[in-house]
């Protein structure tokens, strides 16, 4: 019985939320905070009317179960209703009984944050705003002596370049606190992780490349719009491509590199070469390791537009003067694209990210193929958003649920690949997110 506090309350916050809650033995207590508390206290109030529903569904249980044990013997009825009242204890550990509170929080403000956990007091706490934010809630963790967890790795809002350097530099402050960060502990970055510490530790000697394979079939039916945040999202996509070969990055211009790949339950579809944050975890964790690279899929009208969008200058990060007002063309951007948390109900088809490794075993070479299928309408039945936002909330609970138990609870930081992968893998099936494994794949050129 454990406390979390998780910061932010957009896309992958709120499917976090949802599964902290199902696993209530776990997360009996948490804190949304965030910049906007009407969007936490919306949240809280939607899962406590799903909690109150579950109660009245289960008192009418109860009370069928007590009549018709009305009808039987005295010791009968005596058996009866304590059935009745174990099922219906089972029934609402399973609904979730986590208690929710909400605050308005600046995670910009390290003190602002560390002000929120020390009057909270949780186990951890998982930073799902924005990369920004990283760096001020690690040092509010240092402050407070709590584990810390994100999915994105830290970036300086006005240079759209992610490296883990700043982070791996609370690695000694971290030790000597004798807490926990967790970095990366999305779908890629995250699970990509895992399946490479799964796949070295049960399936290979030595691990020689790996691809990485993204693939959103997904429609939303709107001629641009992105699965999360936008700003962080374009920042990605229009940067320089990179890979790890031999020792060194390899620079390629933004979508360069182009295949083509056959996905399963997805089909053909065309993905880009981009630069990815776990390449750099990656290439210093992985044993033998010779080339990793990252591929993302992306539509034609995407890409048509975003071009279209980059020429007339509205990806820009660097302000400009708008009436005596300074604004950043990619934020105003952000502000009039679809917000990715609407996107749910409306979106349809499957992600499938996977990673594809090849490597040696006892002499031979070997080739092995571990994916995951989402599908995004059955994450909206579920929690009530769209498959990238599910990919990225459910590994984020499994993290910090590890953390909590012990499992994944080291003083340092780390990345996720050096964590023991098989608890993970375990949770992962059983929390939403089964993985299939393939030992003949079609591999990439
Ligand atoms: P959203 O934009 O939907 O949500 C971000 C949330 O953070 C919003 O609620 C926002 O508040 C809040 N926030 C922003 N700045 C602050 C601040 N200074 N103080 C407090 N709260 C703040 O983003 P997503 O949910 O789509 O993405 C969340 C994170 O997950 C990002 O870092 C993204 O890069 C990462 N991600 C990782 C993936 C992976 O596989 N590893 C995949 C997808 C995303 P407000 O509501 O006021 O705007």
């Amino acid at each position: 019985m454990s406390k979390a506090m998780i910061i932010g309350c957009g896309g992958v916050a709120s499917v976090a939320i949802h599964k902290l809650c199902q696993n209530s033995g776990v997360f009996s207590e948490i804190m949304i905070a965030s910049r906007t508390k009407s969007k936490c206290d919306a949240i809280k109030a939607k899962l406590d009317a799903d909690n109150r529903n579950a109660d009245n569904r289960n008192a009418d249980n109860r009370n069928a179960e007590n009549h018709n044990a009305d009808n039987r013997n005295a010791e009968n009825h005596n058996a009866e209703t304590r059935n009745a009242e174990t099922r219906s204890a089972a029934e609402q550990g399973k609904s979730g009984k986590t208690i929710i509170h909400t605050a308005q929080v600046d995670a910009d403000n390290s003190d602002d944050v560390a002000g929120l956990i020390n009057e909270f007091n949780p186990g951890v706490v998982m930073n799902l705003a924005l990369p920004y934010q990283d760096l001020s809630v690690m040092d509010a963790c240092l402050k407070t002596g709590v584990h810390y967890l994100d999915t994105a790795n830290y970036e300086p809002p006005d240079d759209a370049k992610f490296e883990y350097k700043l982070q791996w530099a609370y690695r000694e402050r971290f030790r000597e606190a004798g807490i926990t960060a967790i970095l990366g502990c999305g779908f890629d970055p995250g699970v990509t992780g895992v399946f490479s510490a799964y796949a070295q530790k049960h399936h290979f000697d030595e691990i020689h490349y790996i691809d990485i394979l993204d693939a959103n079939a997904g429609d939303h039916g709107y001629p641009f719009a992105t699965n999360f945040n936008p700003e962080i999202n374009i920042r990605e996509v229009t940067a320089v491509g990179s890979y790890w070969e031999n020792g060194t990055w390899v620079h390629t211009k933004p979508l360069e590199i182009k295949r083509t790949y056959n996905f399963p339950q997805i089909g053909v579809k065309d993905m880009y070469l981009l630069h990815h944050e776990e390449l750099e975890s990656l290439a210093l964790n992985i044993k033998g390791i010779k080339r990793i690279r990252f591929f993302m899929t992306f539509g034609q009208s995407y890409l048509t537009h975003l071009k279209c969008l980059e020429n007339v200058g509205m990806t820009s990060i660097v302000p400009i003067d708008y009436n005596g007002t300074q604004i950043v063309p990619l934020r105003f951007l952000k502000a009039v694209l679809p917000d990715p948390s609407t996107l749910g109900p409306r979106t349809t088809g499957k992600t499938n990210i996977g990673c594809i490794f090849e490597g040696v075993k006892d002499g031979k070479k070997k080739k092995y193929y571990l994916y995951n299928v989402c599908d995004h309408q059955e994450s909206y039945k579920e929690v009530g958003s769209q498959a990238v936002s599910y990919t990225t909330g459910v590994p984020a609970m499994i993290g910090a649920m590890l953390i909590l138990n012990g499992e994944w609870r080291k003083p340092g930081v780390f990345n996720v690949e050096e964590m023991d992968p098989d608890p993970f893998m375990e949770a992962l099936s059983k929390w939403g997110l089964p993985w299939t494994e393939d030992f003949d794949p079609q591999t990439v050129e």
